[in-house]
């Protein structure tokens, strides 16, 4: 097999039906943006949106808008616009509160269900090495529950086998925050739903970057973030999914005036909506939610089954181009090397990885760093090109030939990796 060279990653990108899309993102120039998987870039239209949300409907409208600029209902309409990426039906998905809180939300939706039909069951199956947030939101839950529940943690195959008659929820995520390896929704959910036990997924890294199929996989409940693929902005709401047959029938405790059947009655006492409303809690960042709709606006339009194809394409890529060009730097691909089981990311393992990803930061091919030693490499299909595949893998070839990433300003530290 030949090398691929610079021109066969441009051709790739002339016959990429994607392609287009690249040109709604504000990108800096000559930057190589590889950490969708974290922030995802900026859409051009979110500054006159914010102008519009800012100045005509804040400064002009003020307190107006919630009615005439509908500013009320947005959890819910972002949420119907989200639900055809992740499976879902109208009136299942709210956009709201950040995806811990909508964790311990989901969560405890489950688990009061299955204290009232099956209170024996005092297990939670999840995977210890998930991003931290949802095991400790689990633990905090938990622990206000008075410790009856046990958290089962188990790793990759091992989750199967973990989900038994005494499991009350099984809580994963679909796509592994620092792998990219895929777990199989379907086969899981069957597994937890003959054990009669409930399931919720967390699609942060799935959401926008791979078709979802929720419903057609029976999920009972899904949360995720909008900031990452949905390119949604810095800290932009997440959303919650419930399915049609569990609402009203859940304790979700974040029991605030949103989610009261009647907001505007300002009863003394909490009355739950009966439909998805009740997963909301309080007063939503509106600016945040109208940031939210423009990378929506966005995600919409594009087939998904086209961005994940080119999502794997370039993973491949990035995978081909570093056995054909950095064999001799000991670089691990710890990420599935199947695309089939790998998200739209390629994590790769190395003794200096802080030192190179900064090496490569500095010349603005922008991935991250996850300790211990994992570089990760996002493949946003929206925006990112096989040439800016080729592009980096050169600059991480030149960064470990010339042994750059030994300069002492790539090792120092930074709080955000
Ligand atoms: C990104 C991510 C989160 C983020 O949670 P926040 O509440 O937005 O901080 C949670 N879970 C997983 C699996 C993630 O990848």
């Amino acid at each position: 097999m030949t090398q691929l060279t610079r021109q066969d990653c441009e051709r790739m990108d002339v016959n990429d039906p994607l392609a287009s899309f690249r040109q709604e993102f504000d990108l800096p120039d000559n930057t190589v943006y590889l950490n969708g998987n974290s922030l995802g870039a900026m859409p051009k239209k979110a500054l006159a949106q914010a102008q519009q949300t800012v100045i005509n409907e804040w400064g002009k409208d003020l307190i107006k808008s919630w009615n005439v600029h509908d500013w009320f209902s947005m959890p819910q309409r972002l949420g119907d616009r989200l639900a055809p990426l992740i499976g879902a039906a109208e009136g299942e998905v709210v956009v709201t509160d950040s995806t811990g809180i909508n964790l311990f939300k989901v969560l405890s939706a489950a688990l009061t269900l299955q204290q009232k039909h099956q209170p024996e069951r005092k297990k939670i199956v999840m995977e210890g090495s998930n991003f931290p947030t949802d095991n400790y939101t689990a633990q905090g839950l938990l622990e206000l529950l008075g410790n009856q529940h046990e958290i089962v943690f188990a790793e990759d195959e091992a989750i199967v086998d973990a989900i038994d008659e005494n499991v009350a929820v099984v809580c994963l995520t679909q796509v592994h925050y620092k792998s990219g390896r895929v777990l199989d929704m379907k086969a899981i959910t069957e597994k937890t739903h003959a054990c009669g036990a409930l399931s919720i997924w967390d699609l942060c890294h799935s959401a926008g970057a791979m078709p979802v199929n929720l419903n057609g996989c029976q999920v009972d409940f899904a949360i995720g973030c909008t900031y990452k693929y949905l390119n949604g902005g810095p800290g932009s709401p997440a959303f919650i999914f419930t399915a049609k047959r569990h609402q009203g029938k859940a304790l979700q405790p974040l029991t605030g005036w949103w989610g009261h059947a009647a907001p505007f009655a300002f009863d003394r006492d909490y009355t739950p909506a009966i439909d998805i409303r009740q997963m909301l809690s309080g007063t939503q960042p509106i600016v945040s939610l109208a940031m939210t709709e423009v990378g929506l606006d966005i995600s919409v339009r594009a087939d998904l089954a086209a961005v994940r194809e080119k999502s794997q394409r370039l993973g491949d890529l990035f995978i081909r181009l570093l056995a054909e060009r950095c064999a001799d730097h000991c670089f691990q691909i710890v990420s599935p090397e199947d695309a089939e089981r790998r998200g739209s990311q390629v994590a790769i393992a190395h003794d200096q990885g802080y030192a190179i990803m900064q090496a490569l930061i500095a010349r603005s091919v922008i991935g991250d760093f996850r300790a211990p030693d994992i570089m990760r490499f996002g493949f946003s299909a929206l925006y990112v090109s096989y040439a800016d595949v080729f592009d980096t893998v050169e600059a991480l070839r030149d960064i470990m030939d010339n042994q750059i990433w030994q300069r002492e300003e790539y090792n120092r530290r930074h709080a955000v990796t």
